[in-house]
């Protein structure tokens, strides 16, 4: 990092924090709004949706629904809600589940102010002007997207998963409420807390991160060694919920700042070929491009060690920051986060553009170590 450089950091507009604070979701809202709530089947059916409506209609605010978001959602569906929006003359989204949903409400925000292909925005079109309000509610711990200024969108046809960026993507109010993770299936607890330790650390050893984002990755890994496995092994604990959601976020806060690096370049085209989750595919691939970052930021990786609860310090320097990798190992095989690809099922073949795809993505410009085609290659290679 270089202190003398000049930084900015944005945020969201206000942060709601606590065990039923989804009961201040109306006192935000504009009067006269009509949101369209944006969510996915599962977090209706496990009674989440009923949870906001509640409060919806208890403040006589009329809203409409749309409840087919699918997993990493595709250009089709976020075009689908969009017609909804359009058709019910919505004024704003509330996006309520994981990133999935999220990302699909923030789409559906830039969609409903823009004429024209979504998909340029997922080629790098800068997004300019206002958008339709954006309130994210999430429902998992991992993603950060309730703060980040990024949405996924997948190309099903390219089998890419489109980055759409921009400042306005940022929700203007986020409920992190832990009650709402009650029903969290332990399997999904793993793999969304395995990508907010990735968000954590990539953000942390990028080239861009900066005293504040730096802060904000530390606090995110030490909460997360603390609590991803008691997270995964007593689902519906408001303590450990609470704490992993704060984590989840300040990763956000600090990778939607600072950028990402290898792990998220090789992950992606990952999820887009063999359809495994984005925090599967981040935790397979995260202890690996430590290995290869090692070398260039030893004081780092130590910093990491230490945040992780590793006594490292009367090692050496170079001892210290290898512990870092070892305690990540530890905590991902203990949450049950397979350490191949043949362990999920996956018979890997390296498809060209899978290597290209990686290559071109942002995060590997903020990535510590540079990486030529055949080092990424070889990194796709290592967890077969
Ligand atoms: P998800 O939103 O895809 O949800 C996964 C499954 O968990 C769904 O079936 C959902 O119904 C279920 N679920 C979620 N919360 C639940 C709860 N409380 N109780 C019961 N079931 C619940 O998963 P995710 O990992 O949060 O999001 C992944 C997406 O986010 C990917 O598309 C990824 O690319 C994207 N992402 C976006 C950002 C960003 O900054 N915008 C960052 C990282 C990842």
């Amino acid at each position: 990092m270089n202190p003398w450089r000049v930084y900015e950091h944005t945020t969201p507009g206000k942060l709601i924090f606590g065990p039923k604070s989804i009961s201040e979701l109306t006192k935000e809202m504009p009067p006269n709004e009509v949101p369209l709530i944006i969510t996915d089947k599962g977090i209706s059916k496990a009674g989440i949706l009923r949870k906001v409506t509640e409060v919806l209609d208890g403040a006589g605010i009329r809203y409409h629904l749309f409840d087919g978001i699918e997993p990493d959602p595709p250009f089709e569906i976020v075009e689908e809600a969009a017609t909804v929006y359009e058709k019910n003359g919505c004024t704003m989204v509330i996006g309520l589940g994981g990133g999935s949903s999220i990302d699909g409400a923030k789409a559906v925000s830039l969609k409903a102010t823009r004429k024209g292909n979504l998909r340029e925005y997922g080629m790098g079109k800068p997004v300019e002007g206002m958008l339709a309000p954006i309130c994210a509610i999430p429902t998992t711990a991992g993603t950060g997207s309730e703060v980040t200024g990024v949405a996924v969108i997948t190309d099903r046809e390219s089998k890419t998963k489109m980055v759409m960026r921009g400042p306005q993507l940022i929700p203007k109010t986020v409920i992190l409420d832990p009650e709402l993770l009650d029903s969290l299936p332990p399997k999904v607890a793993a793999e969304t807390g395995a990508d907010a330790l990735a968000h954590a650390i990539e953000s942390y050893v990028s080239v861009n991160s900066n005293v504040i984002t730096e802060a904000f990755a530390l606090s995110a890994i030490k909460i997360i060694a603390r609590n991803l496995r008691r997270m995964v092994a007593n689902p519906g604990d408001i303590e450990t919920s609470g704490q992993m959601l704060l984590a989840s976020c300040m990763a956000g806060l600090s990778f939607s700042n600072a950028g990402l690096g290898l792990t998220h370049s090789l992950a992606h085209p990952v999820g887009a070929f063999y359809h495994i989750s984005h925090g599967l595919s981040c935790a397979v691939y995260l202890p690996i491009v430590m290995e290869f970052n090692l070398p260039t930021c030893p004081e780092k990786f130590a910093s990491i060690a230490d945040a992780m609860g590793e006594n490292v310090r009367l090692f050496s320097l170079h001892h210290a920051a290898k512990q870092a990798i070892f305690a990540v190992r530890e905590l991902l095989a203990e949450i049950g986060i397979p350490k191949t690809l043949s362990e999920l099922g996956i018979s890997f073949q390296l498809h060209p553009k899978m290597v290209e795809d990686a290559l071109a993505a942002v995060p590997t410009q903020r990535n510590p170590r540079k990486a030529d085609r055949n080092q990424i290659s070889s990194l796709y290679k290592t967890p077969l």
